[in-house]
């Protein structure tokens, strides 16, 4: 028995440039054969879509609304739906689990931390942080700040990645730390951009921390590219 999973994901509730509803993403990958998702929309430091001049308290919640309305069709559809974020930090994204709301309402100092101070926070509370497509090369991309002495992990199958040797660099990084690998789709949308990336487990996730287990563990059975086949 196998379990499928994507680890990277957008919804237009919270990240400015996704375009599909929590709710339209999750009835998409139901119909894709996914077990579960979990959403991982841009936070405050990347491309939010929630203002920033809210009071901090509110701008969690209205953050954290689009895990919500995931979650309420998940259970309605038969999906698992998990939390994440991903944390920018300008040059480079970290996708972070196992940390929740009332976390991120009593640590309103991330949001403005340098990447290695972040992870050890994230870290000290039990969360996991992988660094997001470490090569990736874009127009509003300078430069990269890569930790590997930091994270927990590296997203070496990024679906949405341009090229294929930006993801070939990263798992490269990736040995040469002996670091533990994900993949992901980054998917924003439904239609157009839509990827069959993520992970294969022979076991079921129950709770976010099952997750961390699994990538630290190294149990991820089959890392999935954007063609999705197990
Ligand atoms: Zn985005
Ligand atoms: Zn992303």
């Amino acid at each position: 028995m196998y379990y499928k999973y994507e680890t990277h994901l957008h919804t237009s509730e919270s990240s400015a440039c996704a375009s599909s509803t929590a709710a339209e993403l999750v009835r998409k990958y139901k119909e894709e054969g996914y077990t579960g998702v979990f959403i991982t929309d841009h936070f405050y430091n990347g491309n939010t879509s929630v203002p920033r001049d809210l009071p901090w308290e509110q701008w969690v919640d209205r953050y954290y609304q689009s895990y919500e309305n995931a979650l309420e069709e998940g259970k309605k559809v038969g999906l698992d739906v998990f939390f994440g974020i991903e944390w920018g930090a300008g040059n480079a994204d970290f996708l972070t689990y196992g940390i929740d709301k009332r976390w991120l309402i009593n640590h309103p100092e991330i949001k403005d931390m340098p990447a290695h101070e972040y992870i050890k926070q994230v870290k000290r509370s039990g969360g996991m942080v992988i660094h997001a497509h470490p090569f990736r090369e874009e127009e509003y991309i300078h430069s990269f700040t890569l930790v590997p002495r930091y994270i927990d992990g590296i997203e070496i199958i990024n679906a949405s990645n341009r090229l294929p040797e930006f993801n070939e660099r990263a798992k490269i990084f990736a040995e040469w730390y002996d670091l533990p690998v994900t993949a992901g789709s980054d998917t924003h949308n439904t239609t157009g951009r839509y990827y069959g990336g993520g992970i294969v487990t022979d076991f079921r996730l129950e709770t976010e921390d099952d997750y961390i287990t699994a990538v630290k563990e190294r149990k991820i059975v089959k890392l999935l590219d954007k063609f999705g086949t197990i």
